[in-house]
């Protein structure tokens, strides 16, 4: 929501929006200092609550350093030793996004250092995995880091952007997925659709893409009536949309519906 303005909160509102989650994630330009992510997580977890309240949107976040800006080890870690105390604040869901945006060595590094946060305060997790040609190899490269944690929970995290060759694999290894709409390229609601019709509804769930690039905040009910043209039952449509994020996020200590 920190790329989006006040009227996408009233337009969610008037969708039937009650709660939102944000990621941390790319805020448009590359931040110069760790002092930058002190501000934006001052962001997600004090200004954004408020602005979503006056809507009757209740807002939750997750907090790390995104991989897109996670390059660099020295800064990164720098970043990530302040996310413990923002932990303490009640409106933190749990790690996330982190994960793969070029698939280097150094991203992958941060990615794990930032599971282990994870399984040091007992959180959820949300994964980013890349776009385009390298979302097989990023997905790969995710699920081989994330088998080295024996003590994972795997239904405590969520691989997101999954497509139609990647959707099964992570479900298979028994974690969430995530399938991002946007309104015209990656995933559009009528693939999400498609792969809902092929891998049923269990352990799946919808979000929509909300950053500096063309998305759309109501991608997620414009895809709802959508199931309704094709013909999905009122109650599938609802496990979806509803049930499943609901399900998924309860496993965070801090949500309550
Ligand atoms: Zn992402």
């Amino acid at each position: 929501m920190v790329s989006r303005t006040t009227d996408d909160y009233q337009k969610l509102a008037i969708a039937g929006c009650e709660i939102l989650c944000e990621p941390a994630f790319w805020a448009g330009f590359d931040r110069s200092s760790a002092q930058g992510f002190y501000d934006y997580f001052r962001q997600l977890t004090e200004y954004e609550p408020k602005r979503a309240e006056k809507f009757g949107i209740k807002h939750y976040c997750w907090l790390c350093i995104n991989p897109k800006e996670a390059d660099d080890p020295v800064f990164a870690r720098e970043v990530m030793s302040l996310i413990p105390d923002f932990l303490q604040r009640n409106t933190v869901l749990g790690i996330g996004e982190i994960g793969l945006n070029k698939n280097t060595r150094n991203e992958l590094t941060i990615f794990e250092e930032h599971v282990q946060i994870a399984l040091q305060y007992d959180l959820p997790i949300l994964i980013h995995t890349p776009h385009l040609e390298d979302k097989k190899k990023g997905t790969k490269l995710i699920l081989d880091a994330l088998a080295n944690f024996s003590s994972l929970q795997r239904e405590k995290v969520i691989i997101d952007h999954v497509e139609e060759h990647t959707a099964a694999m992570v479900l298979d290894q028994g974690y969430w997925a995530g399938m991002t709409l946007y309104p015209e390229s990656k995933c559009t609601p009528n693939r999400a659709i498609d792969m809902l019709e092929t891998l049923g509804s269990d352990r799946l769930w919808l979000n929509s893409a909300c950053d500096w690039g063309v998305s759309d905040p109501l991608a997620v009910p414009k895809c709802a009536l959508e199931m309704k043209k094709r013909e999905h039952s009122a109650a599938f449509i609802e496990e979806v949309c509803y049930h499943n994020p609901a399900r998924f996020l309860s496993q965070s200590k801090n949500f309550s519906l």
